[in-house]
């Protein structure tokens, strides 16, 4: 075979070769796109799937938590601090034994709040204020751990944001108006167990316990 040559049959031979094989590519891209395509419509569903999932988890988690109380440990400290506060507010010991007592008590409030992770809450909303009493009447919401008595107000009026108290989905707040709010705190904090007296509260002035377990358990 003669080099530097080329046959002119060969050479079209040769493009329609590779004309053919670039249609054959050409195929299958447009195939595998379309695969991908089709792929990916099924990836965002399983997402969406997956997000619903996990929602539906947290909040039959916290559910679950609820019906099982507050845990052991944690009930524990917390019935220390309040045996020990108890201790202290009692009138027949001396000035300085009284002095001890409060500082003790104080000291297992402390410890107490240290290890809460602030399960049950009970909150009130804030307001935003009105235009036509130029926000005066603005207030900050506020929230209570009933498990060991943290209290905070929201940073900022209405905004739903607090520095510890953050409603999670490992917690569960209970809401109330501001109005029972001092009221019922005080019932649920000086009780043995501060989710009886919210229990209550939720049957008398608003269903929102038995709304919550209606809406996880109605659905699907
Ligand atoms: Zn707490």
């Amino acid at each position: 075979m003669e080099t530097g040559k080329v046959d002119p049959s060969v050479l079209s031979e040769r493009i329609d070769h590779a004309a053919e094989k670039q249609r054959v590519a050409l195929r299958e891209a447009a195939r595998l796109g379309r695969r991908i395509g089709a792929l990916s419509a099924k990836k965002e569903q399983a997402e969406k799937a997956a997000a619903s999932a996990g929602w539906k988890y947290h909040r039959l988690d916290v559910i679950r938590r609820f019906l099982a109380g507050i845990p052991g440990e944690l009930m524990k400290a917390r019935v220390s601090a309040r045996s020990d506060r108890q201790k202290s507010e009692r009138q027949d010991v001396t000035v300085a034994e009284a002095k001890r007592l409060a500082a003790r008590a104080d000291e297992s409030e402390k410890a107490l709040m240290r290890v809460c992770p602030h399960p049950f809450i009970l909150g009130y909303p804030g307001h935003k204020g009105t235009y036509s009493y130029d926000y005066d009447d603005r207030y900050p919401g506020k929230h209570a751990c009933v498990v060991c008595g943290h209290a905070e107000h929201e940073s900022e009026c209405a905004s739903g944001r607090y520095e510890t108290l953050t409603e999670r989905d490992d917690r569960m707040v209970f809401r109330t108006s501001s109005n029972h709010f001092d009221e019922l705190r005080k019932e649920a904090l000086s009780g043995h167990d501060p989710l009886a007296p919210l229990l209550d509260a939720a049957r008398v002035h608003e269903p929102p316990i038995k709304r919550y377990l209606e809406i996880e358990f109605g659905s699907d």
